[in-house]
């Protein structure tokens, strides 16, 4: 509701790209890396940023009261976590704070001359739906048909494609990606801008659907804010395919909850908060 008829003022533009990747760490102007199980041409990341402005433009990171579901969630099989791998950005911990979480999911085609379209078509939203419907259970999320209101955007589209680094070889293929942009919005005149941020999402269509699946479900757990990866093979969030996709496990969302106790600068007034 918040999000309506908001004036979107956009400060800067500084995106991440994140897939399925190996080595994520600290932000560097450039990274990328793909995983080396069973598709060369199935999960790769990169990720890049533009000029970012000076840090004294953000307000000061503070933490945010932890959304109930999360509060009232509690690991009794003490799976631990991968916290340890996940990277802070310019803005701190990637958190949303109004709830709940506006989602955008491209709307694809109910009837076309193409069965085997209208099939790919179908599988590609079931899978997405599924995904929001498992994230649910630890964050409130809602569906919303306008993308301008939406935090989380997902397309039915391929990730850009990414140079090779060695001469020659063609561009790779890869089969999903999320990013983040960051803005500044508010309700009205009287009141401060905020920080906040924007997540999207590209997951291409054309894959198989068990990992269709673990791809939305993967991406949507970077978009809520676990922006880094799993080192196990038995969590979402690990940083390669696997034959058996994981559910989200009690690992996944330790390490969520963990993520939402954090300080971050998004969410917070632009006004009277800025660093010294
Ligand atoms: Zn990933």
């Amino acid at each position: 509701m918040r999000k309506i008829g908001r004036s979107r003022v956009v400060l800067l533009l500084l995106s991440l790209l994140l897939g399925l990747a190996i080595g994520f760490s600290a932000p560097s102007p450039i990274e990328e890396c793909e995983s080396s199980s069973l598709q060369s041409t199935a999960f790769s990341c990169a990720k890049a940023e533009s000029s970012a402005p000076s840090l004294t433009a953000f307000p000061a990171p503070k933490v945010h009261p932890l959304p109930t579901r999360l509060a009232e969630w509690h690991d009794t099989t003490l799976s631990g976590d991968y916290f340890d791998q996940i990277a802070q950005t310019e803005v701190g911990y990637l958190i949303w704070s109004v709830f709940p979480i506006q989602i955008f999911v491209e709307e694809v085609a109910t009837s076309t001359g193409n069965p085997a379209e209208l099939e790919r078509s179908q599988i590609w939203s079931k899978a997405v739906l599924q995904a929001i419907q498992e994230w649910n259970q630890y964050l409130p999320l809602a569906l919303v048909t306008r993308s301008e209101a939406a935090d989380i955007l997902v397309w039915r589209s391929s990730p850009p494609l990414k140079a090779s680094q060695t001469p020659g070889v063609p561009h790779r293929a890869r089969s999903a990606e999320t990013r983040y942009e960051l803005y500044t919005h508010k309700t009205s005149a009287a009141e401060p801008a905020w920080l906040t941020h924007r997540c999207i999402i590209r997951l291409r269509p054309s894959q198989a659907t068990q990992y269709l699946q673990a791809a939305a479900r993967h991406e949507l757990g970077h978009a809520l804010g676990i922006w880094g990866h799993s080192p196990l093979p038995t969590d979402a969030l690990y940083f390669s395919q696997v034959r058996n996709p994981p559910q989200i496990s009690n690992r996944d969302v330790n390490t969520l909850k963990r993520i939402y106790e954090q300080p971050t600068r998004l969410g917070w007034s632009m006004s009277n908060e800025a660093q010294p």
